[in-house]
C-alpha cells in the first residue's frame, strides 16, 4: 500500500534534511509501529505522506499504491484513503465538529451526506468514544482537553473510513482507560476493514499491546535503524535508545 524509497526531505526554508534516505514498506492489512528520540522526525514523515505544505521533498519516491504522492494535494491524498490523526489536533474556531465531519465526508466521498442518516450514525459514534454529543456543535477541538482531542481524531477516522491511517502519537494526552478506548474503536474499525494498513507513532509500547504491530522500526539520523518487533518496544522501554547500536544494520522486514 505505501511504498516510501530513499525518501529525503525537509522544511521549506532551512537546510537541514530532516528525513535522510528514508525507505519504509507497508502491504495492506499491515501495522508498523515507528520510535525513535524526540526529533527524529517522526511527525515530519506522518506530515510528508500527507501533503503538508511546509515540507519539502528534495528526493526518494513516496508511493500509495504504486501512484505517486509527490503532486497530490493534501485533499486528493485525503480521497484517496489517507488519513493523520495530528499530535497536536489543530483548534479550528467558527466551524463546528458536525459542519466539519459533514463536509469532510462529502469531499472525501464525493457524495452528497443525508442529514438524517449522518446524525443517527454520529450518535452511534460520539457514544462508542465516550463523547458527549454537546461536543458535534462545539467548534472543532476548541477547549477541548487533551484527551478529548485525541478522541476526537479517531471519531474523524470513524466517520472518514480510511484505507491507511498514521497515529502520530495518539497515546499522548490520553488517560489509561480513554487510550484502551481508542484502541477499541480502531481495532473494531480493523475487524470491519482487514486491508487497513496503520502506522503507529509511539514513544511507548502501552498502545502497542492494545493494536498489535507486525513490525516496531526505530527512527534515527533520519532513517529507520533497526526493525524488530513488539519486544523491540519493550527493550526501548526498559533500557532506552542508548540500547540500539546496531545503527546502519537493519534487519530486513519485508
Ligand atoms: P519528532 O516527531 O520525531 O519528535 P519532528 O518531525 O517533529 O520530530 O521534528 C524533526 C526535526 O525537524 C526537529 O529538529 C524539529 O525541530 C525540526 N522541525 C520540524 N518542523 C519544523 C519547522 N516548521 N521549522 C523548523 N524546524 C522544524
Ligand atoms: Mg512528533
Amino acid at each position: 500500500m505505501l511504498d516510501i524509497q530513499n525518501l529525503c526531505c525537509k522544511v521549506k526554508g532551512t537546510q537541514e534534511e530532516i528525513l535522510h534516505n528514508f525507505s519504509l514498506k507497508i502491504n495492506d492489512g499491515e501495522v508498523h509501529a515507528i520510535m525513535g528520540p524526540n526529533g527524529a522526525g517522526k511527525s515530519t514523515l506522518s506530515k510528508v505522506i500527507m501533503g503538508h505544505y511546509n515540507y519539502e521533498i528534495l528526493s526518494g519516491e513516496l508511493l500509495f499504491n504504486s501512484i505517486s504522492l509527490k503532486d497530490k494535494e493534501v485533499w486528493e491524498r485525503a480521497r484517496m484513503g489517507i488519513f493523520l490523526s495530528m499530535q497536536d489536533p489543530t483548534v479550528v474556531s467558527g466551524v463546528t465538529n458536525s459542519e466539519f465531519l459533514k463536509e469532510a465526508l462529502s469531499s472525501v466521498t464525493s457524495n452528497r451526506v443525508e442529514l438524517f442518516s449522518f446524525i443517527k450514525e454520529m450518535d452511534k459514534m460520539m457514544k462508542e468514544l465516550h463523547l458527549d454529543k454537546s461536543m458535534l456543535h462545539r467548534s472543532i477541538n476548541e477547549g477541548f482537553s487533551g484527551g478529548e482531542k485525541k478522541k476526537n481524531e479517531v471519531l474523524q477516522l470513524k466517520v472518514l473510513k480510511p484505507k491507511f491511517i498514521i497515529l502520530d502519537e495518539l497515546d499522548s494526552g490520553l488517560d489509561v482507560d480513554s487510550l484502551s478506548l481508542c484502541a477499541l474503536n480502531i481495532n473494531q474499525y480493523i475487524k470491519e476493514n482487514p486491508d487497513t494498513s496503520i502506522l503507529i507513532i509511539t514513544h511507548y509500547p502501552r498502545l502497542l499491546q492494545y493494536i498489535k504491530p507486525c513490525y516496531v522500526h526505530i527512527l534515527s539520523g533520519g532513517q529507520i535503524v533497526k526493525t524488530g518487533d513488539f519486544s523491540l518496544a519493550e527493550k526501548i522501554e526498559k533500557e532506552g535508545y542508548s540500547s540500539i547500536n546496531e545503527i546502519g544494520k537493519n534487519e530486513s522486514y519485508e
